[in-house]
């Protein structure tokens, strides 16, 4: 009887009853493990799975764009197609002040709105109000916060950030949470604290169930809170969990220790969310401990200021060492960059400031991290991964570092 009167309903309004019934719609799978007697030590926990999306299947472990701004910068979609990009980010701090989370829902959402119908991801907001709003005032109930646009004045509280996602519309979506300084001890309790009673609040807000609330997992790099954090984000049963507060000025021997802490407290069947991280050797460490989602800006920043992952280390392609230089930027690499164009070329364009120069070098970079996480996967289904650990993290040690000539 149902059926029939679903029949009769606009499509828009049968897809919304068809995704009800069938929820839960996050479903991850954990396609394997890396397996052998180092299985689950720390620094063998790497799995491959997928995450269904209403937008598609993510390969795990991904690499994600950051589209700041509803756009990855200097890309359009079909490039981000072509370098199988998967999940691309987009921030709600940004998206909310300019050009309005109103307008982008009244637009049809911001798969449409940007045109990138695979899935997404918006981040809460709170990392940004942190590091970019000019002033800020934090009350256990939200952040009042000047725009660093005009100076205006705006409130978020974990409601507040939960309405601005689902006007947005991505399928993964944040809790709202407070970065601290991870060294100090009583604040981030603290903001920890205040995040965990912020993700509560933020599942209560939700009321799309076609979007993956993730929790947020905090406690700077203090071992007893990130374990405590780890604990009560987990029993929040949110559909993947995600791991904030780090690349933020801590060494990598804490982000690691960290990561050892967390990841063992976390159900093995919910995907992990290593937020803002994303140099090739994080990536290869933090697959190595259990991680299955980054994003990172570095890549297309890297690019805009004309630097490029390669083989013999991270290239300055506006050096003059590369003014005659015939080769692609990588030789190894499938992207149009590669399989088009010389150093010569590019180093052309940069010194002429053509902005063809950017796209170029991001097509490249984000492909060559992109390339690094399918070869990942590979070796982690092959059961070859934690061997090829430091092997790999020696083919990426040059790219930490910036190299002015090639060899
Ligand atoms: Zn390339």
């Amino acid at each position: 009887m149902g059926w029939v009167t679903d029949i009769k309903l606009k499509p828009q309004v049968m897809s919304l009853r068809f995704s009800l019934i069938i929820d839960p719609m996050f479903e991850f799978q954990i396609a394997s493990n890396t397996g052998g007697k180092n299985a689950g030590s720390s620094n063998n926990r790497a799995r491959t799975g997928v995450f269904s999306t209403p937008h598609g299947d993510l390969l795990t472990p991904v690499f994600a764009p950051v589209g700041t701004q509803a756009t990855v910068k200097t890309l359009t979609p079909e490039h981000l197609k072509n370098i199988n990009a998967t999940l691309v980010l987009s921030n709600t701090y940004h998206l909310y002040l300019r050009p309005g989370d109103e307008l982008v829902r009244d637009m049809g959402g911001l798969h449409k709105f940007m045109q990138w119908h695979r899935p997404m991801l918006t981040d809460s907001g709170g990392f940004q109000v942190f590091s970019l709003a000019q002033t800020r005032k934090i009350d256990d109930d939200g952040v009042t916060f000047k725009s660093h646009i005009d100076g205006s004045t705006h409130r978020f509280t974990p409601e507040k950030s939960i309405a601005i996602q689902e006007n947005l519309g991505a399928d993964i979506i944040m809790a709202f949470d407070e970065c601290s300084d991870p060294n100090d001890h009583a604040y981030s309790k603290l903001a920890m604290e205040r995040t965990h009673r912020w993700a509560e609040r933020s599942l209560k807000a939700q009321t799309r169930r076609d979007q993956a609330l993730f929790g947020i997992v905090q406690g700077g790099v203090q071992a007893d809170l990130r374990a405590a954090s780890a604990k009560f984000i987990a029993s929040l049963d949110t559909p993947g969990i995600a791991i904030g507060g780090l690349s933020v000025g801590e060494t990598k021997k804490e982000m690691h220790d960290t990561l050892d802490v967390v990841v063992p407290l976390l159900p093995e069947n919910k995907p992990r969310y290593l937020m803002g991280v994303g140099t090739p050797e994080d990536l290869i460490n933090g697959v190595a401990r259990g991680i299955d989602i980054f994003d990172c800006v570095l890549p297309t920043r890297l690019a805009r200021h004309h630097s490029a992952f390669a083989p013999e280390g991270r290239l300055n392609l506006m050096n003059a060492t590369f003014a005659r230089d015939e080769r692609p930027i990588d030789e190894t690499c499938d992207c149009y960059a590669c399989k088009t164009f010389t150093r010569a070329y590019i180093r052309h364009l940069i010194v002429a400031k053509e902005l063809l120069a950017g796209t170029l070098i991001s097509i490249h970079n984000l492909r060559a991290l992109i390339r690094l996480m399918e070869r990942i996967r590979v070796y982690i289904s092959d059961g070859s991964f934690g061997s090829r650990v430091p092997e790999l993290l020696k083919q990426w040690e040059n790219n930490a570092k910036r190299k002015q000539t090639a060899l």
